[in-house]
């Protein structure tokens, strides 16, 4: 049964079932985010290395008294059965320097193992794919599992734009929640900002800049904030080795959202199909995610530039896609 079709369940027991497969960086702290938010009745952790899965659960269960109830065990891939959704972290991940395409090989090969391993188990969930290159997994993760397109979600770009709207935030000193603009494309280096959409206040950003802040440098302020969005991952990586504060709570966001029917607007990597002349790939665009996963993605008017960026997003990754076997 379908997240949909379970609804009445859901809404008896408001508490689902989440596997995190992974119980490294991400894994982990998205667990811990999972049971201080008290949105998951059951979580399991999934990881090759059982030790490392063990470890975690003990953990996490000792902190439960200041938490919300939560049942925390490790299991193998049977750890599936009846979850919700399925959370896939696993995977080799960037070292200082590497981008996040360099992973591409590894963690594609691991994918054909772990995805029929996880739909053994759930025909049914919502699987929210994390581990990188993001779009094109969540792109092998469609191929491999054959659920429908609105089941599988790549966590996409809803951390760059988290980013975007705290730099924003801090650069103009206005409250993060009054801005409304996005990281669409690719989730790494061929991303892109949507200016053209972005507001602040409800006022166009690039007028609202010009008019309250330095009229002849705000474009160049704008490119600037952005350029640092897309390095900070590389930026963090060199410092701590992985990211996983920042990512454990955009899942969080994403779970919430589809576990409480929120009907958030979430820029997260989904199939695309005619848009702009762009087909069969998945990419990050703001989606509308509720119970039913990605229950819809919105077009977008872009401006030229965003067209031809965007576009420029697609067909990298789909060249990359050509060279894989899936
Ligand atoms: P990590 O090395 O700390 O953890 C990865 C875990 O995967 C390890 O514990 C490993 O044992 C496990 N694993 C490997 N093969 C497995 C298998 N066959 N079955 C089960 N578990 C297996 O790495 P991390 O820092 O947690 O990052 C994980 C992934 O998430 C990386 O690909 C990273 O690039 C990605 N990531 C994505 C985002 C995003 O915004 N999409 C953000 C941060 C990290």
């Amino acid at each position: 049964m379908t997240l949909a079709v379970k609804n009445s369940i859901i809404m008896e027991s408001l508490k689902p079932k989440i596997a995190i497969i992974g119980a490294g960086n991400v894994g982990s702290t998205f667990a811990f985010s999972l049971i201080i938010s008290g949105l998951a009745r059951e979580i399991v952790l999934i990881d090759k290395n059982e030790l490392l899965a063990k470890g975690e659960s003990m953990d996490l269960n000792h902190g439960l008294s200041f938490a919300h109830p939560t049942k925390i065990y490790d299991a193998g891939f049977e750890g599936c059965k009846d979850a919700d959704i399925v959370v896939i972290t696993a995977g080799a991940k960037q070292k200082p320097g590497q981008s996040r395409i360099d992973l591409l090989q590894k963690n594609v090969t691991l994918f054909r193992k772990i995805i029929p391993a996880i739909t053994t188990y759930t025909k049914n969930a919502i699987l929210l794919v994390v581990t990188n290159p993001v779009d094109i997994l969540t792109y092998v993760t469609l191929k491999i599992s054959g659920f429908p397109p609105n089941r599988v979600i790549g966590s996409g770009t809803v951390l760059d734009t988290a980013r975007l709207k705290y730099m924003l935030s801090e650069y103009y000193k206005v409250d993060p929640g009054n801005i409304h603009a996005y990281i669409i494309g690719e989730h790494g280096d061929t991303e892109l900002p949507v200016w053209s959409n972005a507001t602040i206040g409800g006022m166009n950003i690039e007028k609202y800049c010009s008019g309250y802040v330095r009229p002849q440098i705000a474009k160049n302020e704008l490119s600037g904030i952005f350029e640092k969005v897309k390095n900070a991952a590389y930026q963090i990586i060199e410092a701590k080795g992985a990211t996983n504060y920042s990512i454990a709570l955009t899942l969080v966001k994403i779970t919430r959202s589809i576990i409480r029917n929120e009907n958030s607007i979430l820029p997260v990597s989904t199939l695309i199909t005619d848009y702009y002349g762009i087909n069969d790939i998945c990419l990050s665009i703001p989606s509308r995610v509720n119970m039913n996963g990605v229950d819809q993605y919105l077009k977008l008017d872009l401006s030229e530039q965003e067209q031809k960026l965007f576009k420029h997003s697609a067909d990298t990754l789909k060249k990359i896609i050509k060279t894989i076997d899936i």
